[in-house]
Order: structure tokens, then sequence, then C-alpha cells
């Protein structure tokens, strides 16, 4: 080079030479300022493909205003591409100069400017080859958010379109690269091998970490090369399987412990069996109650109880190990399945294991709690071949437990079987008896302590059982408020002794009638109605008529307790406390109720006179409230004698007659009455008979 080309003027001819030849070339050269969205230099035919007067005008139009997102969002990829190298791409583009579509094919190469930037030089010739259906679809790949791209059938990328380039992490990665799952493509490929086409949600490493895609992919073959290929469209669907995920794990969990509910239980346990079996091993399932929990609610809250119960789901899991299956049924029942190994550790037995959790008080609230859990255990395969079976057989271990004293773990076996069967039968019987009128109320009279003429009776349940004979409440009263059938039982009970009171003072025999009531009866919204129409329904004296409650009922909160023998009393029904004395004994209950009388319980009354000290009380206490004390079970003269001393009001008991058929009843009364009207001897001598034995 001579030293003519270094001066000034030898530059700006080089500068003119090189303005003619670009603005002499059919192609439309320019460069265009992604940064700023704006064209900084242009050739002559670039001015005439966007109708520009002169470069200026040009590069003065702020073509931001026209640019849709997505194509913000491409040349952006673009401008990364071309920091990364040497890339260039090639699009089809319609251009609306003076409105009319002129489409050009568009070469897109990085262009550094002087500051720094990356900016983009684009080379655009007329396309006149194409259909117009080629070029629109081309524009759709250009702008669709569906990620589109081109693998050769080794897995390297062939095309990409902006969507997926804007998504994937590296843009020259193999597909199989992108999968977080490597077996996940394999799968894939296994299936497009197979059918030609498949369609599969797979965990792919993008930009924005491992995202779940949904994949469609076939096989295809490349339009530059021939060769095989194969075409990825993708779609995002991350949110649509963290809902699903959210969905399917609270269908399965419990949310208050975060434990599998009884649904995994009921999916899971079958496979956990199965393997057992396969691998010839026992498995032990334990079902878990924790004692008194009601307790707690009641005198803490439910936040207290829902926190307790969040921590004894800690200590299952702990003690149960990774491999069983902790699960909460609902309220304080858990199930814990583990296999042989786990069951039987060198800790000790599962059960014992679990037991010992709680010997560590738990705090809840600042408070300390002692809590107790009963557990009745079942093995597979002995005590049951399926989930259902070793489940029904854990609840009767652990009704056993309960029984014993809680606070325990029992073992199915074949005894706690054959009472289960009892039961069962119990239970099916029952349900007959109700149908067909097996049921009779028997009376037991009460005297009058003082002038010791009867003054009533209480109505007592007796089972005319078809093979069993007559059965005594304590056979069945249990089961019939377990299985709910005493609702039914109780309104046939007070509609009978409604009945029976009225015929007996129509028999000119006007004696007062009290019967029992079960907690849960007063749960029976029903029971309200019957009352309120009793005396109308029967012809019955509500002030003849007295409900036995116990104090349990009193302290049962679920049901409208105060507000039910409110309305008794106004209609004028008397409320008798049973066995009392053996309860909560709470003085300030008996006077926020309605009550008409205590019963003392037999207990005490059996340990008279030498045992008096409560009884003593309990009249005492009767008196001053100006309440009715009935002394029950009283067998012997003695304590007659000493009852009469402490100015007792009334007595029932072995004594005077056992609860007696309604005939017989009548038949004391009418003994009675002839005596009172004849003025024969005085009642002592006409006690029908003594008996010892309860009946
Ligand atoms: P309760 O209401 O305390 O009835 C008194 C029980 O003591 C009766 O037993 C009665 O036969 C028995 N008894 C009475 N005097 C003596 C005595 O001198 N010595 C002894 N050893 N026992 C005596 P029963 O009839 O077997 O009833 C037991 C319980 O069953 C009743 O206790 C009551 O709680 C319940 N029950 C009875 N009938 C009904 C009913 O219709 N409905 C409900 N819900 N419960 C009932
Ligand atoms: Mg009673
Ligand atoms: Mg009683």
């Amino acid at each position: 080079m001579n030293s003519v080309s270094e001066n000034g003027s030898s530059i700006k001819i080089k500068t003119q030479i090189a303005d003619r030849f670009l603005d002499g070339l059919d192609v439309a050269l320019w460069v265009f300022d992604i940064d700023n969205s704006c064209v900084l230099w242009g050739n002559a035919k670039a001015l005439e493909v966007w109708a520009a007067e002169s470069i200026e005008e040009l590069a003065s139009r702020d073509m931001k205003a026209d640019m849709s997102v997505s194509v913000s969002q491409r040349l952006r990829q673009y401008q990364e591409d071309f920091e990364q190298g040497d890339a260039a791409f090639t699009e089809l583009w319609t251009l609306y100069p003076n409105g009319k579509p002129a489409t050009l094919r568009v070469i897109y190469k990085g262009y550094r400017l002087d500051d720094g930037r990356m900016a983009m030089l684009c080379e655009a010739s007329p396309e006149l080859g194409e259909t117009p259906e080629t070029l629109r679809s081309a524009e759709a790949l250009l702008h669709t958010t569906v990620m589109i791209s081109l693998y050769a059938d080794n897995g390297k990328p062939l095309y990409q379109n902006p969507a997926a380039r804007a998504s994937n992490a590296d843009t020259g990665q193999n597909a199989e690269c992108r999968f977080a799952d490597r077996s996940e493509y394999r799968a894939l490929m296994q299936r497009l091998r197979r059918d030609g086409k498949c369609r599969a949600a797979a965990r792919i490493r993008t930009k924005n970490g491992v995202r779940w895609h949904e994949i469609t992919a076939r096989e295809c073959s490349d339009a530059v090369t021939g060769g095989g290929a194969i075409l990825f469209s993708e779609v995002d669907v991350s949110d649509l399987k963290q809902s699903e995920e959210r969905v399917r794990y609270l269908a399965d969990h419990d949310v208050l412990t975060g434990l599998p509910n009884r649904n995994f239980l009921q999916t899971e346990a079958p496979y956990r069996l199965a393997d057992a079996k396969q691998a010839g091993k026992t498995m032990t399932l334990l079902l878990l109650d924790l004692d008194r929990f009601k307790e707690v609610n009641d005198t803490l809250g439910h936040a207290a109880g829902d926190e307790l119960l969040i921590e004894v789901a800690r200590r299952l899991q702990t003690a149960a190990g990774s491999n069983a299956i902790v699960s909460r049924l609902g309220g304080d029942e858990f199930i814990i399945l583990v296999d042989e190994d786990d069951a039987n550790s060198v800790q000790g037995h599962i059960g014992c294991r679990v037991l010992e959790l709680f010997d560590d008080k738990i705090w809840v609230n600042n408070n300390e709690l002692r809590v107790t859990p009963s557990i009745g255990m079942s093995e597979y395969p002995k005590n049951g071949k399926d989930l259902s079976s070793l489940m029904i057989n854990a609840d009767l271990a652990l009704y056993a437990a309960k029984e014993a004293g809680k606070n325990r773990a029992e073992f199915f076996s074949v005894s706690l079987q054959s009472k289960l069967d009892d039961r069962l039968e119990l239970e099916a019987d029952l349900r007959r008896a109700m149908k067909e009128e097996q049921f009779e109320l028997y009376y037991q009279p009460k005297i009058d302590v003082q002038t010791e003429l009867i003054t009533g009776a209480e109505a007592l349940i007796r089972w005319h059982h078809p093979e069993k004979g007559l059965l005594n409440p304590q056979m069945f009263i249990t089961t019939c408020e377990e299985i709910g059938i005493i609702s039914e039982i109780g309104e046939w009970v007070i509609t009978s002794v409604a009945q029976k009171q009225c015929e007996l003072a129509g028999k000119g025999f006007p004696v007062s009638l009290s019967l029992n009531m079960s907690p849960r009866q007063f749960r029976e919204p029903r029971l309200i109605d019957l009352v309120l129409s009793l005396a109308r329904d029967t012809g019955c004296d509500p002030s003849m008529i007295e409900f036995e409650i116990t104090e349990s009922i009193l302290m049962d909160e679920q049901g409208p307790i105060t507000e039910y023998l409110e309305t008794f009393k106004e209609i004028g029904y008397g409320i008798a406390i049973d066995d009392f004395g053996t309860g909560y004994s709470n003085l300030a209950y008996i006077q926020k109720y309605p009550i008409s009388s205590l019963k003392i319980d037999r207990f005490f009354v059996s340990s008279l006179p030498d045992n008096s000290a409560i009884t003593h009380l309990i009249i005492a206490m009767c008196k001053m409230m100006n309440l009715k004390s009935v002394a029950e079970g009283v067998e012997t003269e003695e304590q007659l004698d000493w009852l009469r001393a402490q100015g007792c009001s009334e007595y029932q008991g072995f004594l005077f007659s056992p609860a007696v058929a309604p005939d017989e009843f009548a038949a004391l009364l009418a003994r009675q009455k002839t005596q009172a009207t004849g003025n024969l001897v005085k009642l002592p001598t006409s006690r029908p008979r003594k008996v010892t034995s309860a009946q």
C-alpha cells in the first residue's frame, strides 16, 4: 500500500466507492440497534424496502411502536445468540411499505457497534418462490410460544424456533442432555421408535431451572440433508403439574399432620402385603387411639388438640421407621403397617416401642400433657390376608386394650374373634328384637321411707330373648348405645311409661313412674318433639313422670342439655340424677339444672350403716336444696332403719321388691289399696318377698 492510501482523500474515495457499491447492490442491507429498536444505517435498497425518504428519516422511526412482544423477545434472543458466537439466522419477513405486503428473506448476523453493544446486520432479498401457505407457517413458527425443535437421529440439534431457544439452557445441547432424568428420554425414544410419534410429560433443564414440559415428538426427515430427524413440540406445563401434584398430595395425605391418610393406606397396603407374601414375611398392623383425647380438646381447646396430634404423628413416624406406613385415619386414630424386621427390632416389639414413646410428656401451649395410647395389633397373614380384615381384627384388639384399662397394646386372638362373633350376633338380634316387640318394661316399686307406702316405680327394661330367655339391661344396653338403636328403644320406653302412668291412674293408682335415659338420646332432635306431644298423645300426667339421667349426660356438651331439661321442667316432668355419687357429683351443676331428686347409688347404700359418711352428706344436701332423696338397692332392714333415721325420702331395693312384670306391679298396688282401705296391718308385712340376688 502506497503513502497516498494513508491520506484523507484516499479514505474519502474508498468510502465513496463503498457507498456506491452498497447502494448499487440488489439486496437491502441495514444495521438494526436492538437495544433502541431503530435502524442505524441502510443502503439505497433498504430505503426502498422500508419505503423511506432518507436514511435520517428511516433512522428516526421508532420501530418499537409496531413491534409485537414475541418479535421483541426474539430479537433479544438473537442478540444473546450473537454474543455467544458466529450465529446467523434466516427468516421470511413480510413488510408493509405503503400498505402492500412485500415478503423478504432476511439473514441476520451480529454487528458489534463502536460502543461495544451487539447490533444486528440485516440482509434482505425479495422472496418470490414461496407460497402464501409457506410464508404464513414460517411466520407462525417464529411467533408461537410452543417450543419447536428439530434434532438429528443422534440427538444433535438442527433447528430451534425462537421460543425453544429462549427456553434452552444451552442451545447446542444434545436432546438427551436436556432431560433432568435421562430415563424419561430413553422411555420417550422407545415409544417413538415403536409408534413413530408419542406424547409425554418430562422434566427438562431450562434457563429457568428444571421445568415440566409436555412433549409431542414425531419422526421425520431433515429437509436439508434428507437424513432421519425428530421433531419436538414442547409446552411448559409446570404450573399444571404443580397443581396436579398438590391435588394428588391432598387426596393422599392428612392436612393436619402431613401423614398419609386412609386413602393412601388403602392404595398402598395391598402392594406391601403382596411384597411380604412374595418374600415369605409377616407384617404387623397397629391401630392406635389416644386415651382421653376428647378431654384435651374440651379443656385446652381444639388448637391444642391439633398440636398434640401433630406431635404424636411425629413420634409415631420415628418409632415406626422409614419403611413403615404411618397413617392418620381421622380424629385421634392412627394406623401403622410395618414389616417383620421393623416390627421386631433390637429395641423391642413395635407395640412396646410405641407405648414407650408416650413416656415422655408432651408440651402443648405451655401445658405438660400426659397422653397415653391404646393399641390393637393384628398380624399378616395369621390374622387376615387383606387390609380390611387386618383392620377389623386390630380394632377388636384395640377394644380389648381399652377394656383392660387403656395405655396398653393387645394382639388379636381367636378368643377375641369369638367375642366379636357374639357381639355381631347380639347386634343382629337387637335389631330384630325391636321389630318383633321382644322388649318389656318391668317396674321396681319406690317406697316412702317413712310411711312405707308405694309411691311409684322405676321402669326397667327387659328383653325376652327367643333363645336366651329373659335378659337384664346389663346384657344389652351398652351395645344398644354403641350401635345407636338406643334412641329408638328410648322413644318406645318413654311412650310406654307415659301410657302405663295414664293406665294406672285410670285404674285408681295415681303413682309416679320414672324411666332411664341414655346420653345419646339427648343428641336426637326428635326427643324434644316427642316429649312436647307426650301428654297429648298418651293422656299422661307429666307431674307423675320423672326422667332419670346420669351425671355424664349433664357433662356431655354435645347435646343442648340445659334447653331440653328446662323444657321438660316447664311441662311439669321431674328430673332425677341416677346413680348419684359415682360421677362428678358437682354441687354447682346440681344447682344449675332443674332437678327434682337425687338417687343415691347402690354402692353407697350397700355399705350402710358402717360407711355412711357420703350417704349422710347426700341426704343432708337434698334436704337443704329441697330435693327428694331416693336410696337405691336397699337390701336389709338395717339399711332401711338407718335411712329412716336420716330422713331419706324414698327407697328402692330387693328388701321390698325387685323389678316385676307390669301385672305384678299392678297387683302390688291393688294389695296396698286394699290394705289401706281395710285399715289392715302396715306395709312391712306386705312386702311381696325378700330377694337376695338380682333378677
Ligand atoms: P339403674 O337405673 O340404676 O337401675 C337400678 C338397677 O339396680 C336395676 O338393674 C335394678 O334391678 C337393680 N336393683 C334394684 N334394687 C336392687 C337391689 O336391692 N340389689 C341389687 N343388687 N340390685 C338392685 P337393672 O334392671 O338390671 O338395670 C340396670 C341398669 O340398666 C339401670 O340402672 C339403668 O341404668 C339401665 N336401664 C334399665 N332400663 C333402662 C332403659 O329403659 N333405658 C336405659 N337407657 N337404661 C336402662
Ligand atoms: Mg335408674
Ligand atoms: Mg341407679
